[in-house]
């Protein structure tokens, strides 16, 4: 099974690595492949650069034991679609089992992506439920059906479509809209984030003064 976990890494924080190592421990996986959603085309643009968020992630993976950085979408110049990145995975992997892992925010957010029923013919579905985020049918009924099983067995046999939910697995209440807040308010993040990446955003003076700082401050 390839695995994937996408973000924008706006930036990488401590919950998307600790999500992401108990993701792969709960499927066995050797590797497990962050991939960066270079140009999202489903929220607002990133406030860091494609570079930096890219180096980020590379730094931070650098430190964790199967935690692949993955380029995919930094290739293309068009929105990162998930869907078109899953067409040209599955191009170069046919018949193989594939997962793409989200948590239950990005979750609830499925029926407005790019062709999200094309995505699920595409790929399995790992959900995290994310603190705060627990009901995950939210209000769309198309949801529900996805919600198919809780055991890792039943996934494994499934090429596509399968939708597995972990309940039972401790996340960090940790965002990157909390991260970025902090810097913009001249606050620490070393508890946030990888001292590497904390030291690389110091450097680059990243996130020094965004509108959200304003908004919260
Ligand atoms: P932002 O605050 O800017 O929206 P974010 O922290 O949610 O960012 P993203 O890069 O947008 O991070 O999220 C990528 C994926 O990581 C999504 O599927 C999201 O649900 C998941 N995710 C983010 N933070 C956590 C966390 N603390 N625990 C588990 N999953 C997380």
């Amino acid at each position: 099974m390839i695995c994937f976990f996408g973000g924008t890494f706006d930036p990488v924080h401590l919950g998307h690595l600790r999500a992401a190592q108990a993701v792969r421990a709960h499927l066995e996986l050797a590797s497990l492949r962050m991939i960066l959603s270079a140009r999202p085309g489903h929220r607002s643009a990133p406030v860091a650069s494609l570079s930096h968020r890219w180096r980020m992630l590379c730094i931070a993976c650098q430190e964790e034991v199967g935690l692949v950085p993955d380029d995919t979408e930094t290739k293309r110049s068009a929105p990162s679609y998930t869907v078109d990145t899953l067409l040209s995975i599955r191009a170069g992997h046919p018949g193989e089992a594939i997962a793409w892992t989200l948590g239950s925010d990005a979750f609830i957010g499925l029926p407005s992506w790019h062709r999200w029923r094309d995505v699920l013919s595409l790929t399995n579905l790992v959900i995290l439920a994310r603190p705060g985020v627990d009901d995950l049918t939210g209000s769309d009924p198309d949801l529900v059906n996805l919600l198919n099983t809780h055991r890792v067995d039943d996934l494994r046999g499934c090429t596509v479509g399968g939708v597995l939910v972990l309940n039972d697995i401790a996340l960090l209440d940790t965002s990157a809209t909390q991260v970025r807040e902090r810097l913009a308010n001249h606050r620490p993040v070393e508890t946030l984030v990888p001292p590497e990446v904390a030291a690389y955003i110091n450097e680059h003076d990243l996130y020094g003064d965004t509108g959200e700082a304003k908004k919260a401050v």
